[in-house]
C-alpha cells in the first residue's frame, strides 16, 4: 500500500506515535523516528522496526520545542511523503496557577512544530507531486475539560492549522487531516492518573472509570492500533478527497 514513501513521525518512541509508524511500516513504508533523547534504546528501536516489518528505518533526534530542530527534523529527513504531527505533551492545572512555562512548552510542541515541519514538508511533498499530512489533535480539539487550558488551545489550534494546510494544498495531491484521539492508554495518560487521583481524591480504578472515561462512551480505552489504521487509511488513496476535516477516534465521547 505505502511501498516506497517515506513517513516522518514526530514523537515516536513512545505511545500513539509509535503505534502509527508500525502501522505505516507494516504497509511498507519506509520511516523516521523522532524524539528528543538520543539513547541506544532510541537506534535500536529503529533497527528492530527495520527487521520486522523489512522497511528502512532511521532515528533522528529533534526536540519539537525547538524551531530550528523541528525545521532540521525534516530536512534531515531528506524527503517526506507522509508527514504525522505526534508529538505531544500535557500539563493539568488551573489557569491562575498554569506554569507559564508549561503553557509555552505545550503551545511549542503541540502546535508551533506542526507548523515548522509542515513548511519544510510542503515543498518536499510539492516536488514528488504527492503527499499526506496527519496531524495528531485530540478529541480537546473539538471539545474542553477544565484544568488542560493550554492543551485545549493547541489542539484547538492544530484542528486550525490543518483546515488551512489543506486548503493550501487543495488543488494538488496532497491531503491535510487531523486524528482526534478520546483516551488511548499511553504513558502520556498514565502519568495524568497520580494528578486526577489527587484533585478528584478517588483510587486509580475510580478515577480511570468515573473521571477518565466518563466521556468516553464505549467506556474502552481507544488503541494505539486503532489510531495506526486510521493514518493508514488516510495515506490510502481512497482517502485521496478526504482533505481538511477531522476523523474522532474516541469511542463516541464529541457525539455526547
Ligand atoms: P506519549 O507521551 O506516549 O508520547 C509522546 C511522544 O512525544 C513521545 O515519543 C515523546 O518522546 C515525544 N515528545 C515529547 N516532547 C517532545 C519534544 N520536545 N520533542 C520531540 N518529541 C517529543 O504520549 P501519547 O499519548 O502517545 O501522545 C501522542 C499524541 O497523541 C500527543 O500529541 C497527544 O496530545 C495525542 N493524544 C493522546 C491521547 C491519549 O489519550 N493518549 C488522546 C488524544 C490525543
Amino acid at each position: 500500500l505505502l511501498k516506497g514513501r517515506l513517513a516522518v513521525v514526530t514523537g515516536s518512541n513512545s505511545g500513539i506515535g509509535l503505534g502509527i509508524a508500525r502501522e505505516l511500516a507494516r504497509a511498507g513504508s519506509d520511516l523516521v523516528l523522532n524524539s528528543f533523547t538520543d539513547r541506544d534504546e532510541d537506534h535500536a528501536l529503529a533497527r528492530d522496526m527495520a527487521k520486522e516489518f523489512g522497511v528502512e528505518v532511521r532515528y533522528i533526534k529533534a526536540d519539537l520545542s525547538k524551531a530550528e530542530e523541528a525545521r532540521g527534523l525534516v530536512e534531515k529527513a531528506g524527503r517526506c511523503d507522509i508527514l504525522v504531527n505526534n508529538a505531544g505533551i500535557q500539563h493539568v492545572a488551573p489557569i491562575p496557577e498554569f506554569p507559564t512555562e508549561k503553557w509555552d512548552a505545550i503551545i511549542a510542541i503541540n502546535l508551533t512544530s506542526a507548523f515548522h515541519t509542515t513548511a519544510i514538508a510542503l515543498p518536499m511533498m510539492r516536488k514528488a507531486g504527492w503527499g499526506r499530512i496527519v496531524n495528531i489533535a485530540s478529541a480537546h480539539g473539538l471539545t474542553a475539560s477544565p484544568f488542560k487550558s493550554a492543551y485545549v488551545a493547541a489542539k484547538h489550534g492544530l484542528v486550525g492549522f490543518t483546515k488551512v494546510t489543506a486548503l493550501e494544498t487543495a488543488t494538488e495531491e496532497i491531503t491535510c487531516n487531523a486524528i482526534c484521539p478520546g483516551y488511548v492508554l499511553t504513558p502520556l495518560v498514565e502519568a495524568q492518573i497520580p494528578d486526577q487521583m489527587k484533585t478528584h481524591n478517588m483510587g486509580r480504578e475510580e478515577v480511570i472509570e468515573k473521571v477518565m472515561l466518563d466521556r468516553q462512551p464505549s467506556k474502552k480505552f481507544a488503541t494505539v492500533e486503532e489510531m495506526g489504521g486510521t493514518a493508514v487509511f488516510l495515506c490510502s488513496d481512497a482517502a485521496a478527497q478526504i482533505t481538511g476535516t477531522t476523523i474522532s477516534v474516541d469511542g463516541g465521547w464529541t457525539a455526547l
